[in-house]
């Protein structure tokens, strides 16, 4: 029973499969992109009647086929060549033909010629485009080896294969090494200036020189740290009001305003360093002044605008500021904790924490602010030291590592420190070329990064102690 089931069907089958062998058909098309050409080979049965001919200005080639069928889903195989946008697999009305149309990116001129195939091979009909695939141009490789089975030589694939996933490495790698990150900004502020001394001490120890050799000098030591970049609000002897110093600040995108400072007192007894943050009385003070004001864009940089359009733009506004401004006392806060602590190390402090302070030097409720006050100029001992080179580099020293430690600790988003944060091992390697800046030298290079002299010198085979503006040394990573 079963047996006969089988025959039937065979002998029905079998009859369909002489009909079909019986007329001439497509069997492969192959689409090989090689460097200088694209190659489409049409694999045919046995020689067709066929007219090859190109239209729509050399866009279009045209290939029929008389008396042919097309087994081979072509419309696929337009993928493996950026010469080739897509390949029309036309009806014709004589259902017996096949019409391919190959719509090209642009107008070529092609060549076309045909292999006779002996018994056991196809007849195959060979077009070339002698054009450069845009693959070998921009596009990936890789499209085209993702279709390898369809390429004819092997041993050129694997080759091909190789370069293109090297070549991806390579672009990973070179991405990765070059992230676009921005750097913190950091503006130092020298209290007073100009027509305004500040304090002045025994010997004429006036506080205005004071407050800028220090600030000139942390800016510099900030500098030299990857992922800062520190700007002076006064870089000379000049008057700036207190509004202005903050809209300087403002206009750098300054992410904190650290003002320098050196006390006095009418008795010369008082001494030692300390650090003034904001209190909350004088940002809540500052705050409804704006409002009154309604000086909001320049506190808010342009979102005032879209919040004063909304509904309940009142309530808003106070949310916003009052957000920003627990950010910034906080931020402030810490800082001047970390700037304290750092400074209680190369001097005596005045007080044992950082004082909250209506300060009006500490204007800007916007941006996360502190105020050092370096000594007292009042104190003749501490006056003295205060203009000394050394003692005013210990301090900037003080304030530059308070300041980096917080921002490297708790990085501002899309910045370089946020990325080494998370980086370590690939920051280091990113920081190890340091571009020789002027006013550098090998000692302030050498502990910018915590390394020797000699072994700076050693690392990049330096037989002298001078170096070039521009100049790139390799910072040794331990
Ligand atoms: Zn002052």
């Amino acid at each position: 029973m079963m047996f006969k089931r089988v025959v039937i069907f065979c002998v029905l089958f079998c009859s369909w499969l002489t009909v079909s062998h019986a007329a001439n058909s497509i069997e492969k098309i192959r689409i090989v992109e090689h460097a200088d050409k694209t190659r489409i080979v049409l694999e045919v049965k046995k020689k067709p009647l066929l007219n090859v001919y190109s239209r729509s200005k050399s866009t279009q080639i045209v290939v029929d086929f008389a008396s042919t069928k097309n087994k081979v889903s072509a419309w696929k195989l337009a993928k493996q060549s950026s010469n080739i946008l897509r390949i029309e697999h036309a009806k014709s009305k004589n259902k017996a033909d096949t019409r391919l149309v190959f719509h090209l990116a642009q107008a070529i001129k092609y060549k076309n010629f045909e292999l006779v195939g002996s018994k056991r091979k196809n007849y195959r009909l060979v077009i070339d485009l002698p054009v450069k695939p845009f693959s070998k141009r921009v596009a990936s490789k890789s499209k085209v080896v993702a279709k390898a089975k369809y390429i004819a030589k092997p041993k050129t694939i694997s080759k091909a294969k190789t370069s293109a996933q090297a070549k991806k490495t390579i672009k990973k790698i070179t991405l990765k090494k070059t992230p676009k990150l921005r750097d913190v900004v950091i503006a130092i502020d020298a209290g007073h200036g100009g027509k305004d001394p500040g304090s002045i001490g025994f010997k004429r120890f006036v506080e205005k020189d004071i407050n800028l050799a220090i600030a000139k000098r942390t800016v510099a030591i900030l500098n030299n740290k990857k992922g800062i970049k520190a700007v002076l609000i006064r870089k000379t002897d000049k008057f700036i009001s207190l509004d202005k110093r903050s809209a300087i600040a403002r206009k750098y995108k300054a992410e904190l305003l650290v003002s320098i400072h050196s006390d006095g007192f009418t008795s010369s007894r008082p001494s030692g360093a300390s650090t003034l943050v904001l209190s909350n009385g004088r940002a809540k003070y500052e705050m409804n002044k704006k409002l009154r004001d309604n000086n909001l864009d320049d506190l808010l940089g342009g979102v005032g605008d879209a919040i004063k359009s909304s509904e309940n733009s009142d309530d808003l506004q106070r949310t916003f500021i009052d957000l920003g401004q627990d950010y910034s006392l906080t931020a402030g806060y810490q800082v001047a904790s970390n700037v304290h602590s750092e400074l209680s190390r190369v001097t005596g402090m005045h007080k044992s924490k950082p004082v909250e302070q209506s300060l009006a030097v500490l204007k800007s409720i916007d941006i996360p602010s502190l105020l050092v006050e370096a000594g007292f100029v009042t104190n003749y001992k501490e006056g003295k030291k205060l203009t000394t080179r050394a003692h005013q580099q210990k301090i900037a020293n003080a304030v530059a590592q308070g300041v980096y430690k917080y921002f490297s600790t708790m990085p501002p988003k899309d910045t370089y420190l946020a990325y080494a944060l998370r980086n370590p091992q690939k920051a280091r390697r990113l920081a190890s070329l340091h571009t020789v800046a002027k006013g550098d030298s090998l000692s302030k290079i050498a502990s910018a990064y915590g390394v020797t002299i000699a072994r700076l010198k050693q690392y990049n085979n330096l037989k002298k102690d001078n170096i070039n503006i521009g100049q790139k040394l390799k910072i040794p990573t331990s």
